[in-house]
This record gives structure tokens, C-alpha cells and sequence, in this order.
């Protein structure tokens, strides 16, 4: 059977948390280590500078300690390939060909786009590249003919976008780009997982995560200072589990198992009952979850610690990945340019017609 092309990617705009593992980087090791899959996995630092233009050293920084977030959970460069994106350069020049196929309402009407804007209070000063990284985003899918793509909710209006890229590519210059499908976690409570203080999303911009190099007394205090139900105050009251932080991360992260084995209940469910009827205390609910995301998180550090006393071995890795990118972009590139019938200089039916003998 042939292996399905798979590629996601990342913004070094700062560690990677837990909202990433659940969202995405669980589904892409699993994936990986199916052995049905050859993956590309990109650091967006172009992506990133869309709105940190004014900020390059934090995305300098970050490249590397993306990559070891990375090898913290297991991806392995034998097997998944890591590139840097400003390295694999023809993901600019296709971007420039399909900034065509796309009108600006279209990109305005972007809900991704659209809630990202308004979170970064842009309106009409918006960055021109940052409005366009759904195009760019484009450009890295169908680069690496990417089959499927693991996100997390968010990006699914913009796996939409490339998919309207490559049909009206492949509709105006012929079957050239594979279409991809993107692919979401099974459980629903990993598409969007909260921050830690209730906002919508955890996210690296908001400063609202759990991150995976977190040590134990941080990740402790984290879950100790969660904010829960308001009107939960006293150990006997009646609790909300819905909107509450701690039970959204008890949905992503624990298994009935695990919770019949840190507590006296034999699943998440019975336990919510308890705390919706009263009788539960958010200390101990906090407990449990600190518990489980301890139990997760240890070896990631762990793992990551090794790798990060070698960073010339890290680099190597990313300088490695980003070649073998740049080869299969080119590519692309090609066949690209080949179907647009701008490949005027290697083309010999074109050549051959302007030729002086
Ligand atoms: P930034 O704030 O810089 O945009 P981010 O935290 O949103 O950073 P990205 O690098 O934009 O992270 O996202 C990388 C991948 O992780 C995407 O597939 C995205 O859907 C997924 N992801 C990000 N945040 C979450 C979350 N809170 N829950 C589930 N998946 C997430
Ligand atoms: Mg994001």
C-alpha cells in the first residue's frame, strides 16, 4: 500500500502546551508510528512573522524550541520530516500564483481569519500578510501533495480555503495539485481545548497555557489557580461542570481508568454527577487533574531534556529536514509552472519555436 502524505505544522511564536498535544501532535505521532504515513511537519516562522514582523528574535528563538517540543513527544526525524519554512522558498513563489485565485471578500469572510483579527484588534490595519496566510498555508499543503493534514478546530477554515486553491487550480490549468483532507482528533473535547483561564482558546499569543517543558511545581500551580464555577463555593453547593476549565481538561485528558484510580469513582461521569449534585470540592477535582497531567507530561520533559543538551544535533535535524523540503517543493514548483505554461525556458515546444537554426 502506498504510504498517504501527511503535513502539519506549527508557529514558532513560542513553546508548544498541551492544547497542541491534544489537538494535534498526539494524532501525528500516532500517525507516524502507524507506519501508513510519510510526514512533513513545518515550522511556520514565515507564518509567524505575519504578525510579528516587528518581532523576529521571538520567532528566532522559537524555531529551536519548537523542534525540541517536537522530540519531547515523540516525533521521530528518522521517520517524520522537519523543515523550516522560510528555507523551502518556492512555498513563496506559489503562494504568489494562488494570491490570485482568491478574492479578498473571501479571505475576509474567513472565521478563522475573522476571530483572529478581532483578537488582535487589527480592522483595517491588518498586516496584508497576515490576511493572506490562508493562501500561504495553501502553498504549504499542496507543496508536499499532502493527502491529510491532523489540526486542531480552529484550522479548519483554512484546510476549506485550500481546498477552493487546488479546485480552481486544477479547474483552470488542468489536474496538477492533490486535494487534502484534514483531520480532526476523535474525542471532541481535544478540537479546542480552553486556557487555563477560561478564554475560548489556549493559545501561545495569550500567554493562557500549559506548556510541555512546564516542570512539575509550575503545571501544579497552573491547575491549583484554574478558574472553575464562580458560584461553586462551598464544598456542599451545587457545581456547573459545563464552562468549567477543570472538567474541559478532565474531558481531553483523563480515562475512566485513571480516574477510578486516583479517586473513589469508577468514571469521569460519575464524578461530574457528584460535583453537579454537591459534595465535591474544587481542591480535589484540581488534584486529580493535576495527577493525570503530571503522568503525561514527565516523560515528554523528560524526553525533551535529553535532546536539549545536544542543540547542534537539533539543528542538524531542522537543517536536514528543511533540504529534503526544499527538493520535493521544487517540485512541486515545476509541475506547477509546467501547468501554467510559464515554464518558458525549459519548455522545448516553447523554446524550439523562438529558437534562431
Ligand atoms: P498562536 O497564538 O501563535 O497562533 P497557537 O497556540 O494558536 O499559536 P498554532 O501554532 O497557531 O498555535 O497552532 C498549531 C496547531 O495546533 C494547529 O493545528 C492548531 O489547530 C492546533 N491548536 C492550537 N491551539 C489549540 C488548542 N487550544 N486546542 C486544540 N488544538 C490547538
Ligand atoms: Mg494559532
Amino acid at each position: 500500500m502506498d504510504k498517504k502524505i501527511l503535513l502539519t505544522g506549527d508557529r514558532p511564536t513560542g513553546n508548544l502546551h498541551i492544547g497542541h498535544y491534544i489537538g494535534s501532535l498526539h494524532q501525528r505521532v500516532q500517525m507516524q508510528n502507524s507506519g501508513n504515513y510519510e510526514p512533513y511537519i513545518l515550522i511556520a516562522d514565515v507564518q509567524a512573522l505575519t504578525d510579528n514582523a516587528d518581532n523576529p528574535e521571538k520567532i528566532r528563538a522559537s524555531i529551536i524550541e519548537v523542534c525540541l517540543d517536537y522530540l519531547g513527544v515523540g516525533i521521530d526525524p528518522q521517520i517524520s520530516t522537519i523543515g523550516v519554512q522560510s528555507h523551502i522558498y518556492p512555498l513563496t513563489e506559489l503562494t504568489t500564483y494562488y494570491l490570485n485565485l482568491v478574492t479578498l471578500a473571501r479571505l475576509q469572510r474567513n472565521p478563522t481569519v475573522k476571530a483572529e483579527m478581532k483578537q488582535k484588534k487589527y480592522g483595517a490595519n491588518v498586516p496584508v500578510g497576515f490576511l493572506t496566510y490562508p493562501i500561504s498555508q495553501a502553498a504549504d499543503i499542496t507543496a508536499f501533495n499532502a493527502d491529510v493534514v491532523p489540526v486542531g478546530e480552529d484550522q479548519l477554515p483554512v484546510i476549506e480555503q485550500t481546498c477552493e486553491i487546488v479546485n480552481a487550480f486544477n479547474r483552470i490549468y488542468g489536474q496538477t495539485l492533490t486535494m487534502p483532507k484534514a483531520i480532526l482528533e476523535t474525542n471532541k473535547a481535544c478540537h479546542r481545548l480552553v486556557g487555563i483561564d477560561g478564554n475560548a482558546k489556549m493559545s501561545k499569543s495569550l500567554g493562557n497555557t500549559i506548556n510541555l517543558k512546564d516542570d512539575a511545581d509550575t503545571i501544579k500551580q497552573k491547575v491549583m489557580n484554574m478558574y472553575t464555577d464562580p458560584n461553586h463555593i462551598h464544598i456542599e453547593d451545587p457545581g456547573q461542570v459545563e464552562g468549567n476549565t477543570v472538567f474541559a481538561y478532565l474531558d481531553a485528558f483523563a480515562t475512566d481508568d485513571q480516574i477510578s484510580q486516583l479517586s473513589e469513582y469508577s468514571s469521569l461521569n460519575e464524578m461530574k454527577e457528584h460535583y453537579k449534585h454537591g459534595g465535591l470540592g474544587d481542591v480535589k477535582i484540581k488534584k486529580i487533574l493535576n495527577e493525570i497531567l503530571q503522568q503525561l507530561l514527565k516523560p515528554i520533559r523528560e524526553k525533551r531534556q535529553v535532546f536539549e543538551k545536544d542543540r547542534a544535533h537539533v539543528m542538524q535535524i531542522l537543517k536536514q529536514g528543511s533540504e529534503k523540503m526544499l527538493e520535493v517543493a521544487s517540485k512541486t514548483l515545476d509541475r506547477v509552472k509546467t501547468s501554467m505554461g510559464i515554464n518558458y525556458f525549459t519548455d522545448k515546444t516553447f523554446t524550439d519555436k523562438y529558437s534562431t537554426n
